[in-house]
């Protein structure tokens, strides 16, 4: 995995890049023609000796805030990242473009770890990557002292938030990085934080001096949906058979079972779909995460374990089949789709089930009041936007203190407005049977109490003799299901989590009994046969992107000799380039370096290494029609 030639190549390689500015390396090294709005500020800052705390949603180009200023300052930058599985291929993307980058971390042997210290003890390392546990011993902190240094860079800062889903405890102790190298910048990013969270980040890594760097956190290329779940299998199947048939995604579930079922259930249908969860060995995980970053078309069925600090650019669908616990959680995992900046789907199903177990779950956690108080609040804000009837996209930025003007017409609700109906009347009904029958039954059975069934558990309990027994008969059981989804969705009504989900009334639903308050409920929309809301459909969204690639044997011929490079060096196709970089290739047809120099994604490194085999390629190529 990093063997002495690995080493030997990367203490041959080109004299540091000090001296150049931010520009030229951009160009030189990345190819990349300018910086993405906020990028060169951050940069600047960074350069100049500045501390920043960066939030920029996934797939807006963090790395680079600290790739360009290690390159431009004298001295090696010390990135922390929290996967060390991770580590491997971004060091391998940054030697690909002629960095001299390394890491240090539990995998490597003993000799491995000392050439790579001696590396950085002679000043012959750009980057250095490090896992927290690593970097906070004080073997290693000796070690830095000992380096000259240009940066720290703290990855997926948010780890350090106690209330976040990454905790990682770790994390908590780089705040010394302040005390023990005051003269060094340290530039903290995340994708995922709140006004909270962001406080906390600053707070616990002694970045009270940052500059904050807060990137619009619209995803416009990335279409939201949310469908009440029918048959989650069959709404899966279908989706993907009809707008995502031989594209790479992420299916997320919340239990092992229910990966390893679906994805048994996708491979039975053909596709090439592979499980990831903490109940499988780490070499199958390693083994599966692997096919996922390195083959084309294949789907990953994983728990919340996967996905954290994967880069894959062509990631083009992410499934929840489950409710993610809260929108930070929706935002992360659904931001690892599209990072390439082409068209791909966020959907998801879900019902009152997930509703109600969700509530379950976190009434019945460890936790203090405080800490449920908060978990609570980000629940609501994830059903909030589950059963929301403007446009998903305005809730979803709104929540993290991002706006947008106008409707973003490419999510299901603009796509297709979701019909309301008022609910002022079931609601009551569904409120008092639920009061009637003393607050200690589930969901089926208040509605067979509605809807007058004359089922054995009723007849023996005496519930047909109530005031509510066959009131609501003017809906369907699943209509009732939505009134009750709503209900619980919107705090009116919670699920008992002792009582086997027993349905209690909240403060809440006071107003709404009295019949003081009206309400509008939305209606499910009817499963229509075929495909759902194409992103064709959507304002915003641009075609798929195999439907832009008119020559196609051109496009497999550039795949064949990117995949074979690739396979050569033992890195993802992606390393070599980008999509977006064979894309350009195809239409501008370069025919010279110089020409190939000017397409975006091909610089200096590359340029000198795959230069010549892709020229050599596109001379083969038909002429263009
Ligand atoms: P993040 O870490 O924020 O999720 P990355 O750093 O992985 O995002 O960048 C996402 C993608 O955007 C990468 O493919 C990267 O090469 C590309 N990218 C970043 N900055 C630029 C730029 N200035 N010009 C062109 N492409 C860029
Ligand atoms: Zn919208």
């Amino acid at each position: 995995m990093y063997t002495d030639q690995d080493f030997d190549q990367l203490t041959s390689e080109r004299p540091t890049s000090a001296g150049r500015s931010p520009e030229q390396v951009l160009h030189e090294v990345f190819g990349y023609e300018a910086f993405r709005p906020l990028q060169g500020d951050i940069v600047n800052e960074v350069v100049s000796g500045g501390d920043a705390l960066v939030l920029m949603p996934t797939g807006g180009g963090k790395s680079l805030c600290y790739q360009v200023p290690a390159l431009v300052r004298p001295g090696t930058a010390v990135v922390v990242s929290p996967l060390i599985a991770l580590m491997q291929d971004q060091v391998a993307a940054l030697r690909e473009l002629g960095v001299k980058a390394a890491f240090l971390n539990s995998t490597m042997d003993y000799e491995q770890a000392r050439a790579t210290e001696y590396a950085l003890a002679t000043g012959e390392l750009d980057l250095l990557y490090c896992a927290p546990e690593r970097l906070i011993q004080p073997r290693t902190i000796e070690l830095l002292h000992n380096a000259s240094l240009s940066l720290f860079a703290i990855d997926e800062a948010h780890c350090v938030s106690q209330w976040g889903h990454d905790f990682r405890s770790d994390y908590l102790q780089l705040s010394m990085l302040a005390s023990e190298f005051p003269g060094i910048p340290r530039i903290a990013l995340t994708a995922t934080a709140d006004e909270r969270t962001r406080k906390e980040i600053a707070e616990r890594l002694s970045l009270t001096r940052a500059r904050h760097f807060i990137s619009g956190f619209d995803r416009p290329n990335i279409q939201y949906r949310i469908t009440p779940k029918t048959n989650a299998n069959k709404q899966l199947l279908d989706f993907i058979h009809a707008e995502h048939q031989e594209d790479c995604g992420i299916v997320y579930c919340l239990s092992r079972n229910k990966v390893d079922a679906t994805a048994r259930l996708l491979s039975s249908k053909g596709y090439t779909a592979l499980p990831y969860h903490a109940g499988l060995s780490a070499e199958e995980r390693a083994r599966n995460q692997e096919r996922f970053l390195r083959e084309d078309g294949v789907i990953v069925v994983a728990t919340i374990a996967f996905g954290m600090g994967i880069d894959k650019p062509d990631v083009r669908f992410v499934a929840h089949l489950d409710l993610p616990k809260s929108l930070e959680a929706y935002y992360q995992e659904t931001g690892r789709a599209g990072r390439d900046g082409k068209p791909s789907t966020a959907w998801m199903v879900y019902g009152l089930q997930d509703v109600i177990k969700l509530r379950q779950m976190l009434e019945a956690s460890q936790g203090n009041d405080q800490f449920k108080r908060v978990e609570r609040q980000k629940l609501d804000a994830m059903l909030g936007l589950c059963e929301v009837t403007q446009c998903r996209r305005q809730v979803l930025l709104n929540y993290f203190g991002d706006s947008l003007e106008a409707p973003c017409g490419n999510c299901d609700t603009c796509l297709t407005p979701p019909e309301t109906w008022d609910g002022t009347v079931a609601v009551q009904k569904a409120l008092s049977c639920v009061y009637r029958t003393g607050q200690r039954f589930g969901v089926s059975y208040v509605i067979d109490v509605l809807r007058g069934s004359e089922n054995e558990r009723i007849l023996q309990s005496g519930h047909q003799a109530i005031t509510t027994y066959g009131i609501g008969q003017e809906l369907s059981a699943n209509e009732w299901k939505s009134v009750f989804r709503q209900l619980v969705a919107n705090g009116y009504l919670r699920a008992d989590p002792e009582g086997y989900g027993a349905l209690q009334l909240t403060e809440r639903c006071r107003p709404l009994l009295k019949g003081e308050q009206a309400i509008e409920l939305r209606k499910d929309p009817v499963a229509r046969k075929g495909a759902g809301a194409k992103s064709s459909g959507g304002r915003r969204s641009g075609q798929d992107v195999r439907d832009q690639i008119t020559d196609h044997a051109g496009w497999d011929a550039l795949r064949a000799c990117r995949k074979a490079l690739a396979d050569k060096q033992g890195v993802p196709p992606y390393v070599i380039f980008h999509d977006t970089t064979l894309f350009a290739m195809l239409e501008r047809r370069p025919a010279t370096r110089e020409e190939l120099a000017e397409v975006s994604g091909v610089g200096a490194a590359k340029l000198e290494k795959y230069g010549d085999v892709f020229l050599e390629t596109l001379r083969s190529l038909s002429p263009e029609a």
